[in-house]
Protein backbone atom coordinates (compact mmCIF):
# COMPACT_ATOMS: atom_id res chain seq x y z
CA UNK A 1 0.00 0.00 0.00
CA UNK A 2 2.97 2.33 1.15
CA UNK A 3 6.35 2.33 0.06
CA UNK A 4 9.25 2.79 3.03
CA UNK A 5 11.51 4.78 0.30
CA UNK A 6 8.97 7.29 -0.73
CA UNK A 7 8.56 10.95 0.65
CA UNK A 8 4.77 10.99 0.21
CA UNK A 9 3.91 7.98 1.28
CA UNK A 10 5.70 8.68 4.73
CA UNK A 11 3.28 11.89 4.46
CA UNK A 12 0.53 9.49 4.09
CA UNK A 13 2.03 7.69 7.21
CA UNK A 14 2.25 10.31 9.30
CA UNK A 15 6.56 9.76 9.69
CA UNK A 16 7.08 13.19 8.04
CA UNK A 17 5.54 16.55 8.58
CA UNK A 18 3.85 18.03 6.00
CA UNK A 19 0.96 21.32 6.04
CA UNK A 20 -2.09 19.38 5.30
CA UNK A 21 -5.26 20.74 3.65
CA UNK A 22 -7.31 17.72 3.20
CA UNK A 23 -7.06 13.94 4.11
CA UNK A 24 -10.42 11.76 3.05
CA UNK A 25 -10.09 7.26 3.09
CA UNK A 26 -8.03 7.17 -0.80
CA UNK A 27 -7.05 10.86 -1.22
CA UNK A 28 -4.91 13.66 0.57
CA UNK A 29 -3.84 17.44 -0.29
CA UNK A 30 -1.14 19.07 1.50
CA UNK A 31 1.19 22.43 0.68
CA UNK A 32 4.23 21.64 -1.55
CA UNK A 33 7.02 22.34 0.67
CA UNK A 34 9.22 24.38 -1.88
CA UNK A 35 6.07 26.38 -3.65
CA UNK A 36 6.83 27.56 -7.01
CA UNK A 37 4.26 30.63 -5.83
CA UNK A 38 2.10 31.21 -3.02
CA UNK A 39 -0.47 28.94 -2.93
CA UNK A 40 1.09 25.73 -4.23
CA UNK A 41 -0.63 22.52 -3.23
CA UNK A 42 -0.35 19.05 -4.12
CA UNK A 43 -2.92 16.52 -4.75
CA UNK A 44 -2.17 12.83 -4.29
CA UNK A 45 -3.55 8.98 -3.49
CA UNK A 46 -2.97 7.89 -0.10
CA UNK A 47 -1.80 4.34 -1.50
CA UNK A 48 1.25 4.52 -3.45
CA UNK A 49 0.64 4.70 -7.55
CA UNK A 50 4.00 5.83 -9.57
CA UNK A 51 2.01 7.47 -12.14
CA UNK A 52 -1.08 7.96 -14.44
CA UNK A 53 -0.70 4.68 -15.55
CA UNK A 54 -0.83 3.14 -12.05
CA UNK A 55 -4.01 4.03 -11.38
CA UNK A 56 -8.02 3.28 -12.89
CA UNK A 57 -10.22 5.75 -13.83
CA UNK A 58 -12.09 5.65 -10.64
CA UNK A 59 -9.53 6.62 -9.01
CA UNK A 60 -7.83 9.07 -11.51
CA UNK A 61 -11.34 10.60 -11.26
CA UNK A 62 -11.13 10.76 -7.30
CA UNK A 63 -8.37 12.62 -7.46
CA UNK A 64 -9.79 15.50 -10.25
CA UNK A 65 -12.11 15.65 -7.89
CA UNK A 66 -10.48 17.07 -5.06
CA UNK A 67 -8.22 18.86 -7.39
CA UNK A 68 -11.74 20.77 -8.62
CA UNK A 69 -12.44 21.48 -4.87
CA UNK A 70 -8.76 22.76 -3.86
CA UNK A 71 -8.96 24.97 -6.99
CA UNK A 72 -12.20 26.22 -5.99
CA UNK A 73 -10.71 27.08 -2.39
CA UNK A 74 -7.16 28.87 -3.88
CA UNK A 75 -9.39 31.30 -6.27
CA UNK A 76 -12.36 32.12 -3.19
CA UNK A 77 -8.99 32.25 -0.94
CA UNK A 78 -5.76 34.23 -2.54
CA UNK A 79 -7.85 35.15 -5.36
CA UNK A 80 -5.07 34.52 -7.86
CA UNK A 81 -5.65 36.01 -11.93
CA UNK A 82 -4.87 32.55 -12.98
CA UNK A 83 -4.34 29.19 -11.93
CA UNK A 84 -2.46 26.06 -13.35
CA UNK A 85 -3.19 22.75 -13.05
CA UNK A 86 0.34 19.98 -13.92
CA UNK A 87 0.94 16.74 -13.29
CA UNK A 88 4.30 15.19 -14.73
CA UNK A 89 4.42 11.27 -15.64
CA UNK A 90 8.03 10.04 -15.47
CA UNK A 91 11.61 11.75 -15.13
CA UNK A 92 11.43 12.40 -18.89
CA UNK A 93 8.20 14.96 -18.19
CA UNK A 94 10.17 16.43 -15.29
CA UNK A 95 8.69 14.02 -12.33
CA UNK A 96 10.96 14.08 -9.37
CA UNK A 97 8.88 12.31 -6.61
CA UNK A 98 7.69 9.05 -8.04
CA UNK A 99 4.25 9.21 -6.37
CA UNK A 100 1.36 10.18 -8.61
CA UNK A 101 0.72 13.60 -7.86
CA UNK A 102 -1.10 16.64 -9.35
CA UNK A 103 0.09 20.50 -8.59
CA UNK A 104 -1.93 23.44 -8.20
CA UNK A 105 -0.30 26.59 -9.04
CA UNK A 106 -2.00 30.10 -8.75
CA UNK A 107 -0.22 32.23 -11.16
CA UNK A 108 -0.58 36.37 -10.94
CA UNK A 109 -0.02 38.36 -14.06
CA UNK A 110 3.50 40.07 -13.84
CA UNK A 111 4.77 37.56 -11.60
CA UNK A 112 7.48 34.43 -12.66
CA UNK A 113 7.15 31.18 -11.29
CA UNK A 114 10.16 29.84 -8.54
CA UNK A 115 12.27 27.35 -9.72
CA UNK A 116 11.00 23.71 -9.90
CA UNK A 117 11.79 22.05 -6.08
CA UNK A 118 14.30 24.60 -5.14
CA UNK A 119 13.68 27.18 -2.61
CA UNK A 120 12.12 25.62 0.81
CA UNK A 121 9.14 28.02 2.34
CA UNK A 122 8.90 28.78 6.20
CA UNK A 123 6.58 26.39 7.76
CA UNK A 124 4.45 29.40 9.64
CA UNK A 125 4.23 30.84 5.86
CA UNK A 126 2.90 27.41 4.62
CA UNK A 127 0.56 26.79 7.56
CA UNK A 128 -0.73 30.39 7.22
CA UNK A 129 -1.32 29.88 3.20
CA UNK A 130 -3.14 26.55 4.10
CA UNK A 131 -4.93 27.50 6.66
CA UNK A 132 -6.79 30.53 4.39
CA UNK A 133 -7.11 27.69 1.92
CA UNK A 134 -9.21 25.32 4.03
CA UNK A 135 -11.13 27.52 5.44
CA UNK A 136 -12.35 28.22 1.59
CA UNK A 137 -13.36 24.57 1.33
CA UNK A 138 -16.64 23.18 0.42
CA UNK A 139 -17.61 20.24 0.81
P1 LIG B 1 7.48 16.67 -9.41
O1 LIG B 1 8.76 17.24 -9.91
O2 LIG B 1 7.67 15.22 -9.07
O3 LIG B 1 6.32 16.93 -10.28
O4 LIG B 1 7.14 17.48 -8.08
C1 LIG B 1 7.48 17.08 -6.81
C2 LIG B 1 7.07 18.21 -5.91
O5 LIG B 1 7.17 17.77 -4.58
C3 LIG B 1 7.95 19.46 -6.05
O6 LIG B 1 7.15 20.58 -6.38
C4 LIG B 1 8.60 19.58 -4.67
O7 LIG B 1 8.73 20.93 -4.27
C5 LIG B 1 7.66 18.81 -3.78
N1 LIG B 1 8.30 18.18 -2.65
C6 LIG B 1 9.47 17.51 -2.65
N2 LIG B 1 9.73 17.03 -1.42
C7 LIG B 1 8.70 17.40 -0.63
C8 LIG B 1 8.38 17.18 0.75
O8 LIG B 1 9.13 16.54 1.50
N3 LIG B 1 7.23 17.72 1.21
C9 LIG B 1 6.37 18.43 0.41
N4 LIG B 1 5.27 18.93 0.99
N5 LIG B 1 6.63 18.65 -0.90
C10 LIG B 1 7.78 18.13 -1.41
ZN1 LIG C 1 4.46 6.69 -2.38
Amino acid sequence: MTDDKCIFCRIVRGDLPATIVHDDVGTMAFMDAMPQSNGHVLVIPKRHAETIFDVGADEAAQLIRLSHRVAHAIRASLQPDGLMLAQFNGRAAGQTVGHLHFHLIPRAFGSELKFHATAPAKAEDLAHTRDRIKAAFTA
